[in-house]
């Protein structure tokens, strides 16, 4: 892994920092218990990973791709972190993202763009960019990245690998640093489906120290595994195979369907009539959430401190103004504005209510389907510098992934072929809440 790391990674650039000396150690340990007679071996014993750099590791640099944290060296782990060491991975590297997770593309990282695996040309999606082009790099044997409005299953598309976003709460955010809370979730990317379970089995579970985190049985997601889908309804939303989908990718998404119906599986079209308010709804909340979430970095507290202030508002002024990249800047006034009083009504309680429609539409949806399956992005993976000076074309992208986060639903991306130029494409299976098992039978009956 770290090899390959040095070899391998100076042009694609998905890694930010390597621990060589903690990992060697780990590997060390491991060798000694394996030798010992009598060890319980973890789940993931041996495997090395690397993860998406807002996930805090004891004494590695944990940056968030932001300029703001980085010096910063936490001082415990995270509750994921915690147990992919208790299950026996190890932890190598941590990746590059999008600042903050703010971004589709990578090149909002506060340090330098991850390139795509498959054309360097092109980006790896983000925010956990550089998770999913590490993972088509075969750096690592899985990444973890976190997914707030579609973070772990675009990029995944974009280079060609699994992703998995599981149900909110099903896996501990304590120690992901916050975007928007109401939505982030950590989540694996990996070659395939049985990996994805694997690490799914190693991170799920209640926390108490997450808040949010719920209580509920985490199954046997290894049995769900049985290449059945004999008697699946499946549900394709209109609103997402038609218009603003790229002809390429509902061409390979209609072919899937085709291969799950050989299966046994059955599919109609069906409609989710607020999709197309999903990107603004999950804009105006995600930036809310983000606007107070990052209130925290004042200089004081954590990270890098401006040198050049007079006084206590200077300093936190001139901190946050060196600190934040211009992305993440957009999000905290766009967040600032809608929670301000005057404009709370019309902006952050429409947006809310918006949710509460959408998560009607999936209810309604779900009333006689099994899953909901369509593309994981409109388009394949763009050039570099394509999108870069428009915003809103850069958040229209995410229009398959945001209304998942907004209901709080679990979802995978897997590979479903390749466009003419030769990049990836993803398609995206949705399940109820907390029907993980689902989600992944069905991902692993068809890859
Ligand atoms: N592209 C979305 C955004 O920029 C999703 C980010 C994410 O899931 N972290 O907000």
């Amino acid at each position: 892994s770290i090899t390959s790391i040095k070899e391998r990674d100076e042009e694609i650039k998905s890694v930010l920092h390597v621990d060589e000396e903690g990992a060697l150690s780990k590997a060390k340990e491991l060798d000694e218990r394996l030798a010992a007679a009598g060890e319980e071996l973890g789940l993931l014993y041996g495997l090395p990973v690397g993860l998406k750099d807002n996930i805090v590791t004891h004494g590695i640099r944990t940056t968030c791709a932001s300029k703001f944290l980085s010096n910063y060296d936490p001082i415990y782990d995270a509750t994921v972190s915690a147990k992919l060491k208790e299950a026996d991975a190890v932890v190598v590297a941590k990746l590059n993202m999008d600042e903050f997770a703010m971004g589709g593309s990578n090149e909002n990282s506060g340090f330098f763009p991850t390139k795509n695996p498959w054309n360097t040309e092109y980006v790896p999606g983000g925010s956990s960019g550089g998770s999913a082009a590490a993972m088509a790099s075969r750096h690592f044997f899985f990444t973890l990245g976190s997914d707030t409005g579609g973070s772990i299953r675009q990029p995944a598309a974009f280079c060609g690998v699994v992703g998995l976003k599981p149900t909110y709460g099903r896996v501990s955010r304590f120690g992901l640093v916050a975007f928007a809370s109401s939505l982030d979730q950590i989540g694996p990317i990996t070659k395939n489906v049985e990996d994805a379970a694997y690490v799914l089995q190693a991170i799920a579970g209640y926390d108490e120290y997450d808040s949010t985190s719920a209580n509920v049985e985490v199954p046997d997601y290894l049995s769900a595994l049985t290449g059945d889908v004999k008697g699946l309804r499946i549900g394709v939303p209109k609103e997402l195979i038609g218009e603003g989908i790229d002809s390429e990718v509902r061409d390979a998404v209609l072919a899937a369907l085709k291969q799950l119906e050989s299966m046994g599986a059955t599919w109609s079209e069906v409609s989710m009539p607020h999709t197309e308010y999903a990107v603004p709804a999950y804009y105006l909340l995600a930036s809310s959430e983000a606007s107070s979430n990052l209130a925290r970095f004042d200089g004081v507290r954590y990270g890098v401190r401006a040198d050049n202030a007079a006084n206590l508002i200077e300093m936190y002024k001139e901190s946050r103004s060196q600190g934040f990249g211009p992305e993440v800047k957009r999000r905290i006034m766009l967040g600032t504005y809608a929670l301000s009083s005057g404009y709370y009504d019309a902006y952050y309680k429409k947006a809310q209510q918006v949710r509460t429609l959408i998560i009607q539409d999936f209810n309604d949806v779900f009333a006689n389907f099994d899953v909901i399956l369509h593309p994981t992005t409109p388009t394949t993976a763009f050039k570099i510098g394509q999108n870069t000076d428009d915003p809103v074309k850069m958040y229209l992208e995410d229009i398959c992934t945001v209304p998942v986060n907004l209901a709080g639903l679990p979802a995978i991306s897997v590979p479903c072929g390749f466009a003419a130029n030769g990049m990836p494409i993803g398609l995206q299976i949705v399940g109820k809440a907390f029907d993980e098992s689902t989600v992944l039978r069905v991902a692993h009956a068809y890859e």
